[in-house]
């Protein structure tokens, strides 16, 4: 990240009396119209009942999923209206367009308690293409800005960026303080030691970050099929496990890198192996590094756990992105289970990053357990990979 990491917040502002428009990440699996999953709704409340207690209205806007600028009622916020008034037990107004007369209108009715849901930003190709004419018409909707989405500041939409221009300052929702807090800590100065986790399934999607990590960590350890590409960049038979051929040069760059910092890499000692992707069955130990003709490896091994539990338990900070096995099929979840148990056993400040690591540690019920578990999976992966933001860099910073 380039720039100052303080940015202003709500807390900042003085909203009473105030329209606060609200960027939230409402983008919730639906089914069958109503939400199958509130945890986004839940995690923007915080924010929405500071604003509510400081007396202030809040308009609230997001997209969901990909109606590419054009209204389609298969995407509609209305059942996310409904759930978000059980959930503050106050009225939210819902209107069918996010800018416009009727918005507009709505805008300047609210009453106190009350906040307005717009509908999908995404209806209007303007979001996406961060169009600062649908900016304009968002920000007539306001008097204060609040972007608490962080699962979108990967992206220079509308909402994000462009909406920022209209406001000073343009503050972080409490949501968004957190994770600029937690994620910019580790680009900081960490207690040390500093160890990463990494894993999930493509090398060439985590070269950026890795590359970005080496020069600050005191170990990685490296699992998932990730791992493979690194095995085979140093020679290692690795079976039919997955290996990325156009990354194996970039691979082994990375390990002549960590062995002259002086970076303890760790890649598996053994696998949970397996004949296929498609026929996972219960796997079997393959006690070696090695893995033989025609087996492919779809979990670290207990050996490998052990040597992993060994630098976490004396960590002084851990970040983990990426499953270290195929989660989703036991037994081959056991490897992610076992390092998740041992960061929460440890002393670390503990911070994981990804959607994939989130529902491994939702699904082992120890996400309370991490000090932070990050919202954003392609932002969280930017954000660490040292890129910069747009939603971020387009929120005033702390002077
Ligand atoms: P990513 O989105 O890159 O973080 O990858 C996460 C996905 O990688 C999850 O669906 C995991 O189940 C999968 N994965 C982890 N380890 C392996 C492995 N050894 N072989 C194949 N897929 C894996």
């Amino acid at each position: 990240m380039s720039g100052s990491m303080k940015k202003m917040s709500v807390r900042d502002l003085d909203v009473t009396g105030k329209r606060v428009f609200v960027r939230v990440d409402f983008n919730v699996p639906l089914d069958g119209g109503r939400v199958a999953d509130d945890t986004r709704i839940r995690a923007s409340l915080p924010t929405l009942q500071w604003i509510l207690r400081k007396q202030g209205f809040p308009i609230l806007a997001s997209h969901l999923g990909r109606p590419k600028g054009t209204p389609n009622p298969a995407y509609t916020l209305a059942p996310v209206a409904e759930r978000l008034r059980a959930l503050l037990g106050s009225p939210v107004r819902f209107v069918p367009d996010c800018v416009g007369e009727e918005a507009e209108q709505a805008s300047r009715t609210l009453v106190e308690g009350e906040a307005l849901l717009l509908e999908n930003l995404r209806f209007h190709a303007g979001e996406e293409k961060n169009d600062p004419r649908f900016a304009e018409k968002l920000a007539r909707l306001a008097d204060a800005y609040v972007n608490d989405a962080f699962g979108s500041v990967h992206r220079a939409h509308a909402s994000v960026a462009a909406i920022c221009t209209h406001f000073h300052p343009a503050t972080a929702g409490l949501l968004m303080e957190r994770e600029i807090d937690y994620l910019g800590g580790l680009l900081g100065s960490p207690a040390r030691p500093y160890v990463a986790i990494l894993g999930g399934a493509k090398v060439a999607d985590k070269v950026e970050l890795v590359k970005n990590l080496l020069p600050r960590v005191d170990a990685m350890l490296i699992g998932g099929a990730m791992a493979y590409t690194f095995l085979s960049a140093r020679g290692v038979d690795v079976g039919t496990s997955r290996v990325e051929k156009v990354s194996l040069p970039t691979a082994a760059g990375i390990l002549d890198a960590a062995a002259s910092a002086g970076v303890r890499i760790h890649l598996p000692i053994d696998h949970r192996a397996a004949a296929s992707l498609e026929n996972p069955g219960e796997g079997e130990i393959v006690p070696g590094e090695a893995i033989p003709e025609g087996r492919m490896g779809l979990d670290i091994g207990p050996k490998t756990c052990a040597a992993f539990a060994r630098e976490i338990a004396t960590a002084g900070t851990v970040l983990w992105n990426g499953p270290v096995g195929l989660f989703e099929h036991p037994p081959f979840h056991l490897g992610s289970l076992a390092v998740a148990e041992a960061v929460v056993s440890s002393k670390a400040l503990s911070v994981a990053g990804g959607g994939d690591t989130a529902a491994a540690l939702a699904s082992f019920s120890l996400a309370e357990k991490f000090s932070h578990v990050s919202t954003g999976g392609g932002a969280s992966l930017e954000f660490l990979s040292g890129l910069t933001l747009p939603g971020v860099a387009a929120l005033t910073d702390r002077s």
